[in-house]
């Protein structure tokens, strides 16, 4: 969709337009994500090309290796980008969105400086150590226990569900270093070099075929002290920050997601009929969604922190992904089922297939109803019966 850029934006969109056209012309075609060594050098390269030009944190200072820019900078930037099928998920972004910003904002000086710029540049990808197998939705249920001896924390526990930690440099993990305090106040953050021993990592074979989740065993992994981020026990206000971040960021725009245009054209094109009342709940969402990503990237600009309202862009455009994805395929027939020669329906299987994961990734869609619920709209919150009891008696 176009819209209205101010003179300087419409300049922006143009320099940034002549840097993809130079810079990200091998990526016009989607990516064999199966390759995974692949695609990982490929995201760590493109990452590194996009921190050069300053264009991997445009609202950063100069001296920090980003533009001095706007918003609206990153929005365009995004925008344009999204043109192209480059290889920027989580496997870049739970680094660059997710640790990075938690670092900064509960870290040491040390640290910030330690671990921005790696990240920033690609040089060092990063995973996300929370889920366990009962904590999920209730993460701070979660078991794997941090101990600490001198100067170090001895680990064990076990992750799952723990995307690209196959493949990543360092994890930021979340585990109980008390168990006498109610579940929520006894947790601490830390930095995982994920090269450690003691850390067993095991790829999930997935349905596709492809392994882009592991378990992790971990098992008498010791970390330094200076790796732990805010103080101990301060686990969960470190994790907020970190799963707002995560929802804000989840499901945004790509050139490998189907939008709402181009189902409306594919079923015009099947010659099915096409239920225009639902196509234009469709169009109103995505239009709707757009305006409020404005929103939160506005009040970002001012410094603010996305809060409990972040949780409706995903919780919308997960479930408008799936709606869309599934009216195209009902329209193909049994071509959507059998589309390997028709790449315009492979993307709406993809739509359709990822829509399902991220109605679960970062908060599931009854988690954030029940968010937006209490903490936007002041509702009665939901009965937590282990609230204010010591971890160590919940059972
Ligand atoms: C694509 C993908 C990538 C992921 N990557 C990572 C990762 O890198 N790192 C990581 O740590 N985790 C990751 N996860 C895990 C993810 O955070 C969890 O799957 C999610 O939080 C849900 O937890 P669960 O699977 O244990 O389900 P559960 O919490 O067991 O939930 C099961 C069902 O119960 C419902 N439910 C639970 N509690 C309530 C309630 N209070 N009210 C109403 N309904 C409820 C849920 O909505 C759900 O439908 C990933 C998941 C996916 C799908």
């Amino acid at each position: 969709m176009d819209f209205n850029d101010s003179p300087q934006e419409a300049e922006f969109r143009q320099q940034v337009r002549s840097w993809l056209a130079l810079n990200a012309d091998q990526y016009r075609q989607p990516l064999d994500m199966a390759d995974v060594q692949g695609y990982t050098a490929k995201a760590r390269d493109w990452q590194k090309q996009k921190a050069l030009a300053g264009y991997a944190a445009i609202r950063w200072p100069r001296a920090e290796g980003g533009l001095d820019g706007t918003t609206m900078m990153e929005v365009i930037f995004s925008e344009e980008e999204a043109r192209y099928h480059v290889p920027v998920g989580p496997l870049v972004t739970i680094g660059t969105t997710m640790a990075v910003p938690t670092i900064r904002k509960h870290g040491t000086p040390e640290q910030i400086e330690r671990f921005t710029r790696p990240a920033l540049h690609g040089d060092e990808l990063w995973c996300q150590l929370f889920s366990e197998p009962s904590a999920g939705s209730d993460l701070a249920n979660l078991r794997t226990r941090a101990v600490q001896d001198g100067d170090d924390w001895v680990i064990n526990g076990q992750k799952v569900w723990t995307s690209w930690a196959h493949v990543a440099d360092w994890g930021i993990l979340l585990a109980r270093t008390d168990s006498t305090v109610p579940k929520h106040k006894g947790l601490t953050y830390f930095l995982v070099d994920m090269r450690s021993p003691g850390i067993d990592v095991r790829p999930i074979q997935q349905i596709s075929g492809e392994s882009e989740f592991n378990e992790v065993f971990i098992t008498d992994l010791r970390i330094p002290d200076s790796y732990r981020i805010g103080g101990v026990g301060e686990g969960w206000k470190c994790a907020m920050t970190t799963l707002m971040n995560e929802r804000f960021n989840v499901g945004g725009e790509s050139q490998s997601l189907p939008g709402v245009a181009e189902m409306i054209r594919h079923v015009r094109k099947s010659g099915q009929n096409l239920d225009q009342r639902r196509a234009a709940q469709l169009l109103t969402q995505e239009m709707g969604l757009r305006y409020f990503r404005f929103r939160l990237l506005t009040s970002l600009s001012k410094g603010e922190t996305p809060g409990p309202i972040a949780a409706l862009g995903k919780l919308v455009h997960a479930n408008m992904l799936q709606d869309l994805s599934a009216m195209a395929l009902d329209a193909a027939g049994l071509s959507g089922i059998c589309a390997e020669d028709d790449p315009q329906l492979q993307k709406f299987q993809h739509g359709y297939t990822w829509s399902a994961a991220l109605r679960i990734a970062g908060g599931t869609d009854e988690i954030l109803r029940n968010q937006i619920a209490e903490r936007v709209l002041g509702l009665p919150g939901e009965i937590r019966v282990d609230k204010d009891i010591p971890f160590s008696q919940c059972r």
